[in-house]
C-alpha cells in the first residue's frame, strides 16, 4: 500500500498562521491519547464494532421480523445514527476512525494490491450524493426502518461495496468519492471540537520528507537512508490516502480520523486538536485534497442534500407527509408510492432548495452591489446552512436515540436466549425504553436553536469576506433564509409521528 505519489503544489512555506501550542491535544491526554497512537488501536475498534455488525446482519436475517425486537433494525436506525451524530457533535470523526466497513479491505490488502486510480471524471463527490439520496429515496420507499430483512440487506451491501470498490482502485476511494455515510460525517464534523492537524507549523517548514502525505519508507529508530535510495525502499507506514497534506489541511472536510498521517510523521508533529465548531466553514482559502470551496459545486450540492435531506427525512416520519402524499395520488391518479415518492423528493431536494437558494443569492448580490454570478454566490454561502442541517439531523436522530437507549438491553437478552440460547442475560426487560418525550423536546430544540446560531455566524464571516463594506446587506438575505428553514424545522417537530407505508394498500 502506498501514501501520496507525489506531493501537493502547497509548499510548507505557504503554511496559515496557526497558534496551535495552547490547542487541547486529544492525543496528549491519559489513557485516551496512549491508546490513539498505538498503531492497532484503529484496528482494534474496528474489529469491535464489526463483531457488533455482523450479529446486527445475522439477527436482521435470521431474527424476529418486528424491528421492535430485531437488532439489525434497532441498532442501525436507533442507536448506530444516533451515537454517530453524538458522536461527531462532542468530539470529531470517530465513526470513520472504527468504520466495520474498511476491515475487510485492510486485510484484503494485506494479499493483494489494487492497480487502478479512480477514474479522473469521477474524482467529485458526485456518486457520492447520488448513493446518499438513493439511501434516502429507498429508506422511505422501503420503510427500511421498519424491515430487519432488508436492513440486513443493506448492512450487507455496504460491506460489499467497500470491498469491491477498493480491491480495484488504489488509496481511500471508498471513503472519498463514494461512501454517502462518511459524506455525512465529512460535513458533520464541520461542527466537531477536534481536528486532526500540525501541532507545530514551524516544523513542517523544515521537513525534508513530508511522510504525512508521501508515508514513512523508513524506522525512526534506525538511521535514514540516503536520499538516493529513500524512494525504492518499500513504505512501512502509509501516508494519507485521502489526499490531505497536513500543512495545507482545513478542518475536517475528506478526513476520516484514520491518523496514518500521525503515525507516519517522524517528528510526531500531529495532534487531534481543538477547534471550533463551524469556524472552518467560513474559510474560502485552498484546502489540501479539495481546493477552495468557492469553486467547488459539488460540494454545494452535496450540502444541499445534507441540509434539505435532513428536513425531509424529518417530514416523512410525520403525520402530515400522509395527507401530502395522499393528495399527490389524488390529483394524479397514482396508486404505486415510488413515483409519488419521487415527487415529493424532487420537490424538497431540486425545486425548494433552488428557489430559495437562488432568491437569497440573488437578494445578496443587489444589496451588496457586487456582480457575481448568482450560482457563485450560492456555492460560497450554502456553506452557511451546514450547521442547522446539523442541528436536524441532531434532532431527529437524538429524537429516536434517547427515547429509545436502553431498548437495546431486552432486545440483546432476547436475541441471546432465542439465537444461541444463553438465558445468563436474564429474562427480556421489556419495559425498559429511554427517556419521556417531554424531556427531549427541549433537548430537540436546544440542538436546532445552537444550529441557527452557527448557521447566522458562519453567515455573517461569509458576508464579511464578500462585501466588507455592505456585509449587513449581504449577511440579511443568509439569515432569513435559515431562520425560514429553522422555522420549518421547529414546526416538523411538533407534528405526531406517523410511519407511511401501507397508505395506498386499501
Ligand atoms: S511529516 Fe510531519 S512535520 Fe513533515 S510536513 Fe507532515 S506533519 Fe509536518
Ligand atoms: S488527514 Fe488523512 S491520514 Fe490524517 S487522519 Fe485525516 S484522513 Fe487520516
Amino acid at each position: 500500500m502506498k501514501g501520496c505519489s507525489s506531493l501537493p503544489p502547497e509548499t510548507a512555506s505557504q503554511l496559515p498562521p496557526t497558534d496551535s501550542a495552547h490547542r487541547f491535544d486529544l492525543l496528549r491526554t491519559p489513557m485516551i491519547g496512549p491508546f490513539l497512537q498505538w498503531r492497532k488501536s484503529r484496528m482494534t475498534l474496528q474489529a469491535l464494532v464489526f463483531i457488533v455488525s455482523v450479529i446486527m446482519a445475522a439477527h436482521a436475517f435470521w431474527g424476529p421480523q418486528l424491528a421492535p425486537k430485531n437488532l439489525g433494525a434497532l441498532l442501525t436506525w436507533v442507536h448506530f445514527r444516533g451515537l454517530v451524530v453524538l458522536a461527531v457533535l462532542l468530539a470529531g470523526n470517530f465513526f470513520c476512525m472504527a468504520c466495520p466497513f474498511m476491515l475487510p479491505r485492510e486485510i484484503a490488502r494485506k494479499f493483494f494490491t489494487p492497480r487502478w486510480n479512480w477514474p479522473r471524471r469521477l474524482r467529485n463527490k458526485y456518486p457520492a450524493i447520488a448513493l446518499f439520496v438513493g439511501v434516502l429515496f429507498a429508506y422511505e420507499l422501503f420503510d427500511l426502518w421498519g424491515d430487519p430483512w432488508w436492513t440486513g440487506v443493506l448492512i450487507v451491501a455496504y460491506f460489499a461495496a467497500a470491498l469491491a470498490v477498493d480491491a480495484v482502485f488504489r488509496r481511500a476511494s471508498f471513503c472519498k468519492y463514494v461512501c454517502p455515510v462518511g459524506q455525512f460525517n465529512f460535513l458533520g464534523s464541520t461542527m466537531s471540537p477536534l481536528e486532526v492537524a500540525v501541532r507545530d507549523p514551524d516544523t513542517c517548514t523544515r521537513c525534508s520528507t513530508k511522510d504525512c502525505i508521501r508515508g514513512r519508507r523508513f524506522d525512526v529508530e534506525y538511521e535514514r537512508p540516503s536520499t538516493a535510495n529513500a524512494d525504492a525502499l518499500p513504505i512501512i507506514q502509509r501516508g494519507c490516502e485521502l489526499a490531505l497534506f497536513q500543512p495545507r489541511k482545513v478542518g475536517n472536510l475528506d478526513c476520516t480520523f484514520c491518523l496514518d498521517c500521525v503515525y507516519a510523521c517522524p517528528h510526531d508533529n500531529v495532534g487531534l486538536l481543538a477547534r471550533l465548531p463551524g469556524e472552518t466553514l467560513a474559510e474560502g482559502r485552498s484546502r489540501s485534497g479539495i481546493g477552495s470551496l468557492n469553486d467547488r459545486s459539488d460540494w454545494t450540492v452535496l450540502i444541499i442534500v445534507f441540509v434539505f435531506g435532513a428536513l425531509l427525512n424529518a417530514f416523512a416520519m410525520t403525520s402530515p407527509v400522509y395527507v401530502v402524499e395522499q393528495t399527490i395520488a389524488q390529483y394524479t391518479g397514482l396508486t404505486v408510492e415510488w413515483p409519488i415518492l419521487g415527487m415529493l423528493f424532487f420537490a424538497v431536494l431540486i425545486v425548494e432548495p433552488f428557489v430559495l437558494l437562488a432568491a437569497a443569492a440573488v437578494c445578496a448580490r443587489l444589496a451588496s452591489k457586487r456582480t457575481d454570478t448568482v450560482w457563485s454566490i450560492i456555492n460560497r454561502f450554502t456553506r452557511s446552512l451546514v450547521p442547522l442541517g446539523f442541528g436536524v439531523w441532531l434532532a431527529h436522530y437524538g429524537f429516536h436515540f434517547f427515547t429509545g437507549a436502553l431498548t437495546v438491553v431486552p432486545v440483546t437478552q432476547h436475541a441471546a436466549r432465542s439465537l444461541v440460547g444463553w438465558s445468563v442475560l436474564g429474562a427480556p426487560q421489556w419495559q425498559l425504553g429511554g427517556l419521556p418525550e417531554s424531556v427531549v423536546y427541549p433537548i430537540e430544540l436546544g440542538f436546532l436553536g445552537l444550529g441557527l446560531l452557527g448557521s447566522l455566524l458562519v453567515a455573517w464571516r461569509l458576508a464579511a469576506d464578500f462585501a466588507p463594506l455592505r456585509t449587513l446587506q449581504a449577511f440579511a438575505p443568509w439569515a432569513c433564509l435559515n431562520t425560514v428553514l429553522f422555522a420549518s424545522a421547529c414546526w416538523i417537530l411538533t407534528q405526531p409521528m406517523d410511519m407511511r407505508g401501507t397508505f395506498l394498500g386499501g
